[in-house]
């Protein structure tokens, strides 16, 4: 569990207008756009500081060491984007397609540190207009595919490059004219009130879609946004061992951008179904069984099915506590991402014979005396 008191350096008792202080100072030390900028520390700082200046998160991480309402499951989707406190870095990575399982998002604030930074003097990255949006859709899956992994095809209708004007928006041989909205900029200014104080903020223009140029011949098919709407087949490769609500992430293949503008990313949230046998705790696998007293007594063997598809029998140990699940190592999921796999945990049903026979009673009562 992450301090975000002390990486902001401030006391736990510390007031709002401390910790707005401590977070600027650091935010400015670190950004990525300085010499001797630290993305890592950056994100770290800006985590820190959006559940600390945040009531309820701070009052939740006080309590519960954790930014999320109390019993809530799996990340949280703001307007416009995930965010969350998921993070999922330092698994796999390069498994050929273009995915991987971490993210960051500052959500709507993004922008506005980009303004302040922009005041401040650094430079933020350079960003003229809007890209697509992101998208995110939930994907679910048998626990069987969420053990051996899965490769899904995965249709998504969202906005894509126009066909006809390749994105352009026009026919370029028809020539341009300057946007007269923006004077040819692509950008307009903006004065905006934030906690920060006023800020001139830079705005995309509307009216040329921050191109900074009207086609004289604008495309018919997409009215000159350069994109229309349509659907995108994506396959997506689901990792064995994924866990329930985990995000998988697809760059570039979200909603696409205006005028040729980098095409948003997919979010792939995952959701296992509940499974008729097993029952998932982490890693490992609990499987209900009953036996019979009499099996018990005599030791027979005892079969279970396994995740795999197979049957696994085994005996009980002697002076087993039938009240504990039995572990049997190694049939569980397989680790996400690493090597290994978690246990089937065995949970016993002892199952008394409903009617006794005289001849088993007086056996029984045999038995008793020994
Ligand atoms: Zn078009
Ligand atoms: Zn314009």
């Amino acid at each position: 569990m992450k301090d975000y008191y002390k990486i902001l350096g401030v006391a736990k008792a510390a007031s709002d207008e401390e910790i707005k202080k401590a977070y600027r100072k650091l935010a400015h030390k670190y950004h990525p756009d300085k010499t001797g900028g630290d993305e890592e520390k950056f994100k770290e700082i800006n985590e820190a500081y959006q559940v600390l200046s945040d009531k309820n998160k701070r009052s939740n991480y006080d309590r519960f060491g954790t930014a999320e309402p109390f019993g809530a499951q799996g990340a949280q989707w703001g307007p416009g984007g995930p965010f969350g406190g998921f993070d999922f870095s330092g698994f796999g990575g390069g498994q050929g397609f273009n995915q991987d399982f971490s993210f960051y998002d500052a959500g709507d604030m993004s922008e506005l540190f980009e303004n302040f930074f922009e005041e401040l003097g650094v430079k933020p990255r350079r960003r003229t207009y809007e890209r697509g949006s992101d998208i995110e859709i939930l994907q679910e899956i048998t626990l069987e595919e969420a053990f051996r992994g899965a490769a899904r095809d995965i249709k998504v209708k969202t906005f894509v490059t126009c066909p006809d004007c390749k994105g352009k928006g026009g026919d370029p041989s028809a020539g341009s004219k300057t946007c007269e909205a923006c004077g040819g900029r692509g950008e307009i200014r903006e004065k905006r009130q934030t906690f920060f104080g006023s800020f001139s903020q830079i705005k995309s223009c509307g009216r040329c879609r921050g191109s900074g140029k009207i086609p004289n011949k604008v495309c018919e098919k997409c009215k000159g946004s350069g994109r229309v709407n349509g659907e995108r087949k994506i396959q997506v490769d689901i990792l064995p061992g994924v866990q329930d609500s985990q995000i998988i992430k697809v760059k570039g293949v979200g909603e696409a951008g205006e005028l040729g503008t980098p095409t948003g990313d997919l979010y792939v949230r995952i959701k296992t179904l509940p499974h008729s046998i097993f029952e998932r705790r982490g890693d490992d696998l609990v499987v209900k069984k009953e036996i019979k007293v009499t099996d018990l007594l005599l030791g027979k063997k005892i079969e279970v099915p396994t995740i795999s598809g197979g049957k696994m029998d085994f005996e009980i140990p002697a002076h087993f506590n039938l009240k504990e699940d039995l572990r049997i190592n190694g049939e569980g999921m397989p680790h996400f991402g690493s090597f290994g796999r978690g246990d089937l945990l065995v949970s016993f049903i002892i199952k008394a014979p409903e009617k006794l026979s005289t001849k088993a009673k007086k056996l029984l009562e045999e038995l008793g005396e020994e």
